[in-house]
């Protein structure tokens, strides 16, 4: 079967994702083994290259001491700095440089609304590493909304500084901004969705648009790549979640269909080539 396929050369790793991965992987040549608090990347396929190098998926930091850990870019909450410091841990720390920014700011502005009984609110993901950060920079009083319905959760007698995780979609954001206002005027809205994240998603847009089927490839537990799967969905209906060129179905292609192939900030651009590299070949 004849396709034509292209990678979106807008797709692959955000900076602070290559940032963390380099890191570990430049400790991982002089080193067997290398611990990281969490997932360094929500992508199985590049964490399983990396656990082959020596890297070690750490869930809870009070498990190890006297050793390195590496911090992903996703950051922390103060909590581990202090549990880091009782065990004698080395800390890498791979914070994006953007989400440290971040995590700076809802400080700073909650030492400041919290005299005035503010709430702090954010929108991201309930747990997510990220948000978990965020949260501890608040003494963990921050509100998280996931959504439009759960803004009911704000004291609307209350003034409300609202920040953003960094890769939620910013018009859903604006959205949420728009509401928070209209019920407690003079919210403080900070913009804080990545740049990289932002720029992304009008490019991806048409990207999925000028194709007659899009495979876009990243771990299901991202929550980035969701954000922008359901985007490629709902301008191109033959839009195809998938992991890796095992998911692929070949019933899903028609004789010379123009193929998009895309990811998320977690999809490494090795894993689009291998699915370009393979739809050379389907019969
Ligand atoms: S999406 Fe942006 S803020 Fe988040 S880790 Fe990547 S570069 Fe940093």
């Amino acid at each position: 079967m004849k396709l034509n396929v292209e990678i979106d050369n807008n797709s692959g790793f955000c900076n602070g994702v290559v940032r963390a991965i380099t890191t570990a992987e430049d400790w991982l040549s002089n080193n067997d083994s290398l611990y990281s608090l969490g997932s360094i990347v929500h992508n199985s396929v590049e964490l399983e290259r990396l656990k082959s190098k020596g890297l070690i998926i750490l869930n809870d930091i009070s498990d190890v001491f006297d050793t390195t850990v590496l911090i992903r870019a996703h950051g922390e909450p103060p909590q581990t700095y202090a549990i880091a410091n009782k065990n004698n841990l080395k800390l890498i720390d791979c914070t994006c440089p953007v989400v440290l920014k971040l995590q700076e700011k809802v400080k700073q502005t909650w030492m400041n609304i919290r005299k005035d009984g503010g709430q702090i609110v954010i929108f991201g993901k309930r747990g997510h590493a990220e948000v978990n950060g965020l949260v501890g920079q608040t003494d963990g009083e921050a509100i998280v909304i996931e959504n439009i319905s759960e803004i009911s959760k704000i004291d609307n007698t209350r003034p409300v500084a609202l920040f953003s995780q960094t890769t939620k979609d910013p018009i859903e954001y604006k959205e949420i901004a728009k509401k928070i206002s209209e019920n407690i005027p003079n919210t403080q809205v900070f913009n804080t969705i990545c740049g990289q994240v932002s720029g992304r998603h009008n490019k991806l847009k048409e990207f999925a648009k000028s194709h007659d089927i899009i495979l876009f490839v990243s771990g299901k537990e991202s929550s980035n790549g969701k954000i922008l799967f359901e985007l490629c969905k709902s301008v191109n209906p033959r839009s195809y979640w998938i992991e890796d060129r095992k998911h692929i179905d070949k019933e899903w292609f028609y004789e010379g269909d123009n193929v998009g192939i895309c990811g998320a900030t977690s999809t490494p651009l090795w894993q689009l080539e291998d699915i370009f590299v393979y739809l050379q070949d389907v019969k």
